[in-house]
């Protein structure tokens, strides 16, 4: 899979690809990643890649050519399958987003800052537009990162069993159930008993319990959708 990011600010990038399960994978050829930094597609000598709103207001407004001349550079060279933008008001991320994004080849994400993007680079280049939650961050850098770390851990390959992606939040639509490790008593505080059974029966039901339960009491909605699914797949 090649994940191109279109930033003005390629070194925000550097911490979260650089540690953990993005970089085994990076090291692994499981995904390419590649930042591109916008202000080398102006043409300009100030490399300037914003300008004032039409109309007034508050805030600079990022503008279509610096972004048409990379985006059209990229896809010179391969197909993509989304170019995706990272957006407060886009379609909220979820763990079914990622599944579906982690089956793509060839992805591209632009990181707007300032107002935003000139909305005509919204209607004619980008064909989905992602949020990661109703707040409003400075820039779509630390967005492109999350989205791009949810995809690349259901890599095949990327994780190991012993971490599969399968068995984390939101997979089976519920959450995870809780975890302990030793020791088995911490000042008087206990794992519970069924865990230490060694019974894969009463564990994996109890876990199921667990999950739903904390389904219900925590993500409601979610827990809804659950038993609707579950009714329609009886
Ligand atoms: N004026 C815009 C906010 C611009 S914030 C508005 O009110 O909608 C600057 C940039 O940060 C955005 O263009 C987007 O790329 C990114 N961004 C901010 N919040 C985000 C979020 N919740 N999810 C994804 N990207 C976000």
């Amino acid at each position: 899979m090649n994940i191109d990011i279109i930033t003005i600010f390629p070194e925000m990038f550097d911490g979260p690809f650089s540690e953990s399960i993005i970089k085994r994978a990076v090291q692994k050829n499981l995904v390419n990643i590649n930042i591109h930094n916008l202000r080398d597609y102006t043409t300009d000598k100030h490399h300037k890649v914003d300008d004032y709103p039409f109309g007034g207001g508050a805030g600079m407004v990022m503008m279509i050519e610096p972004i048409d001349r990379c985006i059209s550079h990229l896809k010179s060279k391969r197909e993509y399958d989304e170019v995706i933008f990272l957006s407060p008001d886009g379609q909220l991320l979820n763990q079914g987003i990622s599944n579906a994004m982690s089956l793509k080849n060839n992805l591209i994400m632009l990181c707007g800052h300032y107002k935003g993007i000139d909305e005509r680079i919204r209607e004619h280049l980008v064909t989905m537009e992602i949020s990661i939650g109703d707040y409003v961050l400075s820039g779509g850098e630390l967005a492109a990162a999350v989205l791009t770390d949810s995809i690349v851990r259901l890599l095949p390959g990327v994780l190991g069993d012993e971490t599969s992606a399968l068995s984390d939040s939101f997979q089976d639509g519920l959450v995870s159930p809780p975890v302990y490790t030793r020791p088995r008593v911490y000042n008087d505080w206990e794992v519970p008993e069924v865990l230490l059974s060694g019974n894969d029966k009463l564990i994996r039901e109890w876990r199921i319990q667990q999950a739903t339960e904390r389904t219900r009491k925590r993500r409601p909605g979610l827990f809804d959708q659950h038993q609707q699914d579950s009714l329609g797949e009886q």
